[in-house]
Order: C-alpha cells, then sequence, then structure tokens
C-alpha cells in the first residue's frame, strides 16, 4: 500500500490542449493510489496521518503515457545480426529459447523501469520477442516491484516476410489464420494488439518499399474482431495512404507512424465505426526516423535503400501529422523506443520533435502524451489527467515543461499508482545525447 500523501503548493500542468497551468494547488493522494482532491493549496489542507510535502516553485504534470514502445533493448544501435534477413531464423529461434525469454524479459524489466524514471507511467508496448512483457506486467499489476502500468502487446502479427518477422511477430497468410493468431496472444493475456499493415523502413529491400500494403483487409478486419471483442485495441504499422486505408476500414484503433491522407482517410480516422472508439488516431513516431535521416550514412551504417526509405517516410509522416492535426484527427505520442536512437529515457524529444517538425503547439504535444493518449488507448477513466478518482500517475518537474520539454530531463519526483519515487534516476548514454542534441 502506497503511503497516504499531500503536495502542496504546486503548479498543476493539466495537460490540456490549451496549456492551462493552475498555480498554488494541493494534490491529496489515498493509501489506494487514487488522487483524492485537487483544489488550491489554501482550501485543501492535508487530511491528518498524510505525509505533507510542500513544493512552491515545482510544476505537477500528468504521468507521461508512451503510446509506441519496444522494451527489447536500449536504443543503442541494434548489433546488425539482430535485423539481418540471414541470421532472422537463428535469432528468433534463440530469443524464444529459455535462455532467450529470461534475457528479454530481465531486459523488459530494466527498460519498462528507466521509462517509469524519465516520467512515463504508462507504456503501450507494439511488438515484443515473445510475452515477456506481459509476465512484466503482471509482476507489476501483483505489487512484486514498483512499475509503470503497461499494455502489453506480445508478438506483433503480420503476414509470412512481413514486416518485424520474425523476430517480434507471429506470423498468418489468411483471415482465419491471423484470427487464430489474436486468439493466442489475448489467451496468453496482452492488451494491446499489434498489426503490420504494410511493410517498414528497417526491413526495406528497395527504394519505396517502407509503405507496401502486406496485410489484407481481410486479414486485419478478422484480427479487429477478436480483438475488440475481448476490449482490446489495434494498432497498425501502416506507412503509405493504401496501408492506412485499408487498415481504418477494417477497424483499426490507432495508425502507427503514418503518411499522407486523402480526405477517405480523413473522413474515416474522424468517423470509424468499426474501431472501438468511434474514431481512430494517428501515433506518429517522428524520433525514430529523424536520425537516419538527418545524420551521415557513416555514423547511422544506414544503407542507401534505408536511408532513402527513412527519408520518404519521414516526409510522409510529417505530411500525415499536419493532415490530422488540420482536421481534428487526435494525435497520440509514442517514441518507437529499444530502435536505434531511441533510449527509454527520453520520451521528451519525441514531444520536441513534435513541435518541430510536426507543427503542434507545446502544449499539444503535451496533450497527446497524457489525455489525448489515454483516450486512445481507452484508458481516460483510469490516468492521462490530475482529477480525483484518477490514479495518481503524476511528474513533479523544477520548470514547465511547456517553455521546454527539457524539463524532463530530471524530474523531481515521479509518482506510479499512489507510489512515490523520490530522486528519480536515469543511466545515460552521454555520446547518444549529443548526438541527437545536435538536430
Ligand atoms: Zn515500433
Amino acid at each position: 500500500m502506497p503511503e497516504p500523501f499531500a503536495l502542496a503548493d504546486v503548479s498543476i500542468v493539466t495537460g490540456d490542449a490549451d496549456g492551462t497551468v493552475l498555480a498554488a494547488q494541493s494534490v491529496v493522494v489515498g493509501a489506494s493510489g487514487a488522487i483524492e482532491r485537487v483544489g488550491p493549496t489554501a482550501d485543501t489542507p492535508a487530511p491528518p496521518g498524510y505525509r505533507l510535502m510542500d513544493m512552491p516553485g515545482h510544476h505537477l504534470v500528468p504521468g507521461l503515457i508512451n503510446a509506441h514502445a519496444h522494451l527489447f533493448s536500449n536504443g543503442l544501435p541494434l548489433p546488425p545480426f539482430l535485423v539481418k534477413e540471414s541470421t532472422a531464423a537463428l535469432v528468433t529461434k534463440l530469443g524464444r529459447s529459455p535462455i532467450g525469454r529470461r534475457l528479454f524479459k530481465r531486459r523488459a524489466k530494466t527498460n519498462a523501469l528507466i521509462q517509469l524514471h524519465s516520467g512515463v507511467t504508462t507504456i503501450r508496448t507494439v511488438g515484443d520477442t515473445g510475452y515477456e512483457v506481459v509476465h512484466v506486467a503482471g509482476e507489476i499489476d501483483r505489487g512484486d516491484y514498483l512499475g509503470p502500468r503497461v499494455l502489453a502487446s506480445g508478438p506483433l502479427l503480420a503476414i509470412t516476410g512481413g514486416h518485424g518477422a520474425p523476430q517480434i511477430a507471429l506470423t498468418s497468410d489468411s483471415p482465419w489464420d491471423a484470427r487464430r493468431n489474436t486468439r493466442r496472444n489475448v489467451q496468453r493475456g496482452v492488451k494491446a494488439i499489434k498489426i503490420s499493415a504494410t511493410a517498414g523502413v528497417t526491413d526495406a529491400r528497395a527504394v519505396g518499399y517502407a509503405g507496401r500494403p502486406e496485410m489484407t483487409q481481410e486479414e486485419m478486419t478478422a484480427i479487429c474482431e477478436e480483438a475488440h471483442n475481448a476490449g482490446i485495441r489495434v494498432a497498425a504499422h501502416a506507412q503509405s495512404a493504401d496501408g492506412i486505408y485499408a487498415a481504418l476500414r477494417a477497424g483499426v484503433d490507432t495508425i502507427e507512424h503514418g503518411a499522407r491522407m486523402t480526405s477517405e482517410i480523413i473522413d474515416l480516422f474522424l468517423d470509424n465505426p468499426r474501431s472501438l472508439n468511434g474514431s481512430s488516431a494517428l501515433v506518429p513516431t517522428l524520433l525514430v526516423c529523424l536520425p537516419l535521416v538527418e545524420f551521415a550514412q557513416e555514423i547511422t551504417g544506414a544503407s542507401d535503400i534505408v536511408r532513402a526509405n527513412a527519408t520518404m517516410v519521414l516526409d510522409e509522416m510529417v505530411q500525415g501529422i499536419h493532415a490530422a492535426r488540420e482536421n481534428g484527427i487526435a494525435i497520440g505520442m509514442g517514441t518507437d523506443s529499444a530502435l536505434t536512437y531511441v533510449t527509454h529515457y527520453d520520451a521528451w524529444r519525441e514531444m520536441d520533435v513534435l513541435v518541430r517538425y510536426g507543427g503542434l503547439t507545446a502544449a499539444q504535444a503535451l496533450n497527446s502524451a497524457t489525455q489525448t493518449n489515454a483516450r486512445i488507448l481507452g484508458l481516460d477513466d483510469v490516468t492521462g489527467s490530475i482529477e480525483p478518482g484518477k490514479a495518481a500517475d503524476l511528474v513533479l518537474l523544477d520548470g514547465n515543461p511547456l517553455d521546454g520539454f527539457r524539463a524532463f530531463v530530471n524530474p523531481r519526483m515521479v509518482v506510479a499508482r499512489g507510489a512515490v519515487i523520490d530522486s528519480p534516476s536515469v543511466t545515460r548514454y552521454p555520446d547518444l545525447d549529443t548526438q541527437l542534441d545536435s538536430f
């Protein structure tokens, strides 16, 4: 049971799209881990027996939600043998062996905790090597150790030879087999389903390959029906208009990465009767693509084909974000952590580039990472804002994040479901940080 407490004299950054900041507020958190009261400090005393923390000059933000994460690696360049086609079968076999499963589970736990210590209190994974993240999520929920709330996807679902296959995917080539793989994941306890609607950058074999449609609409429809029957939302990796259109028609809830939009696509995002929320959302991931485009190939080691695809995908993604912004489509925040150049401690960088490349205001970017992500993941009655009845998922910062997301680099305190981490800390990769600081 967390110790009940009250945070007093803080400025609350609500996470709404207008950038509302409320001065001199108190937040009272009960032993259940839920927020009990929020209001001006003058009228919101700490109840007897509650630890009082007076924190003038600090900003309190809803805990961040990372809607697109992987936990199998740390963000340093992935060793080539892990992604090469010729070694894929061996790597997959090793990863699913008892030793591999133990290794990946340990990594998943470590990386989930790094995200927590940097202010991410909820993670949705979108492609794991097996069910290791499901197990980590279970341990956290049971209270074995303090961690973020994790919606684990397990292996993503792809076609034979498709994006993510075989290393982090279950494959199928018909609607019924796709249904079976969905049922398998649901049976194993996943809380998210991820599919590869199109090819991707990492496995591109030719220029223009990244957006090539992979899963048919029939297959995606089967998956969405099975997932939705279990109350689970579906995320689709989709990097072309054709792929996005088919995925939305099938009822996919969130489009990952994205691409330019036609008016039909815009209409489907806004009104998608087959999705669980009745509308679908876009989760762009700029940070994973930018280094491949902005850094010299000698630094990234990217082939000409990968570089050309990354350039195309970045351009498409930015156009998709602009179309979403201009048409009122919900934009979520996801980092694609674990992939090269995306560590588990800098979700703030994705918000930063959503502003600089996507044209969002700082308030809109923070809103994506908090209130919007909660809504699109179906968690808005649980987390995403600082309100009575919701879980106390909070980040206390020295500075106002709306003046610069770097305020998240050293949070003063992180609270996860009411449990306080007083001095969060993570181990950084200084060389990588210096590189990323350059754009
Ligand atoms: Zn990803």
